[in-house]
């Protein structure tokens, strides 16, 4: 008679810890990136323009009137 019993082997998986030291210069470069990208799709060609012409603004648009920003 065969034995059909099975038997599992777990293998240890070690988690990776993150100190918040090593994360939060990761943190305020995504808060920084996020900063210039609504300064980007609420204020550029619109209240402020450093760039000219209408490249930018066309670009964000729909994300400017989908956020509420005042655009036109
Ligand atoms: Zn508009």
């Amino acid at each position: 008679m065969s034995d059909l019993s099975t038997t599992t082997t777990r293998a240890a998986v070690a988690i990776p810890t993150l100190s918040a030291k090593a994360v939060l210069p990761w943190l305020l470069f995504a808060g920084l990136l996020m900063l210039v990208a609504m300064y980007f799709i609420s204020a550029e060609q619109g209240a402020i323009s450093l760039l000219s012409g209408t490249g930018v603004h066309e670009w964000v648009h729909d994300g400017r009137h989908l956020l509420g920003f005042p655009c036109h």
